[in-house]
């Protein structure tokens, strides 16, 4: 079986979930090699051990924290092999390593996609798009450069080593030609990350702005907090914290929509979640096709009834 790259998301010394969602579909199609940026190898190698990574390849070339990502371009580009293929995240910056990696290798892209398998010639993928309307299955080829949505699959334990290779690259003057100059971190919420989270409260237009009732209920589950594109256009809420087509896609085992009316593009990123309660004053509300749970009600009344509820529980 061919080696499969896998780029490896982490924070803190931690594996982020995504990752071994990535390592699971790389284990249908390949060996999986994980590639660690940065100085953390030897710390993430067991974690990505736990989930089938074959070996742990470590890339310290300080180029690559120095400078945007065409760096990290080089050095994947020297890694793989000719049938290599090489999976990412669909985080933004991925994608831009991605096109530039296929280009490079004059081979397949493909993005966001939201299942991988052994199949066709090589690799088959499957894109979930126009919100979840239309499914796109594609014959990738035999070595793609593939992003995937996080939350598409089930992470899957399976026994593989924490053995560490420091990796040589070479990364070429080309690359080094936007240096970061400065970059500011998120300020912690302390709550989960919104793609993780195994609940996710997340607030709409009904929220009338005040997202403290919704971070509340949050804080109470020990949930993260969501919201549509309604709150996010409208400046209530950061947009790195929204929920849909052109937002985060989620995947919880509980998901909670206060005052969110339920557009197909919020659907979008939502509708896998296990199970879904919903809060809304109008009873016709779409969201509620969706629903396990229904709640019709102001949710200024209800999230605080809730809050208190599981706080003295
Ligand atoms: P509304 O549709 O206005 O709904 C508000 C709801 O709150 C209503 O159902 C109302 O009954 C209820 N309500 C009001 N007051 C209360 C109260 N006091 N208590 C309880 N309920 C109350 N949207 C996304 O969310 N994510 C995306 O990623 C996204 N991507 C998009 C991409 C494109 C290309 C386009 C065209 C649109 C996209 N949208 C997205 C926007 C989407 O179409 C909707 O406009 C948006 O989801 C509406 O947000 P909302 O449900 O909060 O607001």
């Amino acid at each position: 079986m061919s080696d499969v790259l896998v780029v490896v998301e982490a924070a803190d010394g931690k594996v982020a979930k995504p990752t071994f969602e990535l390592l699971t579909l790389a284990r249908r199609i390949g060996e999986p090699v994980a590639v660690v940026f940065g100085d953390d190898a030897a710390a993430l190698a067991p974690q990505l051990a736990e989930y089938g990574a074959t070996k742990t390849l470590a890339v310290g070339d300080p180029a690559i924290a120095e400078y945007l990502v065409v760096p990290k371009v080089d050095a994947l580009a020297g890694l793989a092999g000719d049938d290599t293929a090489v999976l990412l995240s669909s985080t933004p910056e991925n994608k831009e390593i991605a096109g530039r990696l296929a280009v490079r290798r004059g081979g397949g892209l493909i993005t966001d996609a939201v299942d991988v398998n052994a199949g066709g010639d090589g690799v088959s993928t499957k894109q979930s798009v126009f919100a979840g309307n239309w499914t796109v299955n594609a014959d990738a080829g035999a070595a793609p450069v593939i992003t995937v949505k996080a939350n598409s699959v089930a992470p899957e334990a399976a026994a593989g080593s924490d053995a560490v290779e420091d990796a040589a690259v070479t990364i070429s003057d080309a690359a080094k030609g936007a240096r970061i100059v400065s970059s500011e971190e998120k300020p912690a919420t302390g709550r989960p990350e919104l793609t993780e989270a195994a609940i996710v409260v997340s607030g709409g237009r009904g929220t009338g702005g005040n997202f403290d009732e919704v971070e509340a209920f949050a804080d109470a589950l020990g949930a993260a907090v969501g919201a549509s594109r309604a709150a996010v256009d409208s400046g209530w809420y950061p947009h790195n914290f929204q929920v849909g087509q052109t937002g985060k896609t989620v995947s919880p085992q509980l998901y909670v929509a206060a005052g969110i009316s339920g557009a197909i593009q919020h659907r979008a990123g939502m509708q896998t979640s296990k199970a879904i309660v919903v809060i809304n004053k109008d009873e016709e509300a779409p969201i509620f096709e969706l629903a396990d749970l229904g709640i019709v009600g102001d949710l200024h009344t209800v999230l605080p009834a809730a809050t208190e509820q599981v706080k003295a529980a």
